[in-house]
């Protein structure tokens, strides 16, 4: 048993794959097929604590709201936040245990609805930048302007979509709980979409906002305030790439946080996609712990030093 903590971020396609569509069985087969994955983690006698994304599931609660709005009122988007975890946590409850059960593991697993508390003066509240939602026609999106106040932008001739701000984390709410359950050996999903983001008021008090967290920044975050040993960001591609999809295309092994800032400043990481797990890892390792970039798939082997991106500081190197 190494006892040692370990957070996993959990990607899209560890929920839903591209193009599938997006019934719940769909996504119970894929969550059954991650916790498989994850039992094993587990097994290896790692404490777990469980991030995940969102975006598409959030979206269709969106949806949802958005195409019967003239039967029930719409809610804002931290309740539809709120909603995803819930419904992205009951499947990895459900699939978790039932994979622990086969393994005659006995430990419970829990789902925190998680607040994430942000700055009312992040400068992503001046400049909104990530699409949700369905798409609208001009007239619709005009409307919505007015009636809601909404920031709405057209999206590559496919209509417009509604964009809101995506501050950073500051601090998870949740966190002291979390780290208890964590101390009495549950398994723990927290934080998914990246958090319900937060702001705090004067009075000490915190209501919800319009905004949406990146899940690879809260996934740090929450890692660092729980003293995690292990960042472990599962993705779809197998490592961190430099000259990623073009000639010259190699696979980073390991890497320090100054080595990846020269990389980032040659344009190797996409912004919407590697940029953020970069951030993350690099943070994380910054903080003394250890950052591991690798497919879903290759989790157990990446552990093992066989498989996937490792980022550390330097001095930890050798
Ligand atoms: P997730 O749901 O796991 O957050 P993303 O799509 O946001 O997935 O990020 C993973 C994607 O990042 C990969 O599928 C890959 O296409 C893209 N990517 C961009 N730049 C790189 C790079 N330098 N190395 C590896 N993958 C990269
Ligand atoms: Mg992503």
């Amino acid at each position: 048993m190494n006892n040692r903590t370990l957070l996993v971020a959990l990607g899209g396609n560890a929920i839903l794959q591209p193009k599938q569509e997006a019934t719940f069985e769909n996504q119970l087969a894929n969550v059954t097929a991650s916790c498989r994955i994850l039992a094993k983690l587990i097994r290896m006698g790692y404490r777990l604590i469980i991030t995940h994304g969102n975006g598409p599931q959030v979206g269709n609660i969106l949806r949802q709201n958005e195409e019967a709005r003239q039967v029930v009122p719409q809610m804002p988007l931290d309740v539809c936040s709120a909603e995803s975890q819930g419904l992205i946590g009951y499947m990895i409850q459900q699939a978790m245990r039932n994979e622990l059960e086969l393994l005659g593991i006995d430990k419970s697993v829990v789902s925190i609805v998680t607040r994430v508390e942000v700055s009312s003066d992040d400068e992503a509240f001046r400049n909104p930048t990530k699409p949700i939602g369905a798409f609208y026609s001009e007239e619709e999106a005009q409307a919505f302007m007015q009636e809601k106040g909404w920031i709405m932008k057209e999206d590559a001739n496919r209509g417009w979509r509604r964009v809101v701000p995506s501050p950073l984390p500051l601090h998870i709410i949740e966190a002291d709980v979390i780290a208890k359950l964590l101390n009495e050996d549950q398994i723990v999903i927290a934080c998914g979409g990246g958090g319900i983001p937060v702001v705090r008021k004067p009075d000490g008090t915190y209501r919800g906002i319009e905004a949406v967290i990146d899940k690879d920044h809260s996934a740090c975050k929450l890692a660092q305030e729980i003293g995690a040993d292990v960042l472990l960001i599962l993705t779809d591609v197998d490592n961190v790439y430099i000259h990623y999809g073009r000639p010259g295309q190699r696979a980073l092994t390991r890497v320090t946080p100054p080595e990846l800032e020269r990389f980032r400043r040659e344009g190797h990481f996409s912004e919407g996609s590697m940029q953020p797990k970069i951030d993350a890892a690099s943070r994380f390792a910054d903080s003394g712990g250890t950052s591991i970039i690798c497919s879903l798939h290759e989790a157990d082997l990446a552990l093992e030093g066989e498989r996937g991106t490792l980022i550390m500081k330097a001095a930890d190197h050798a």
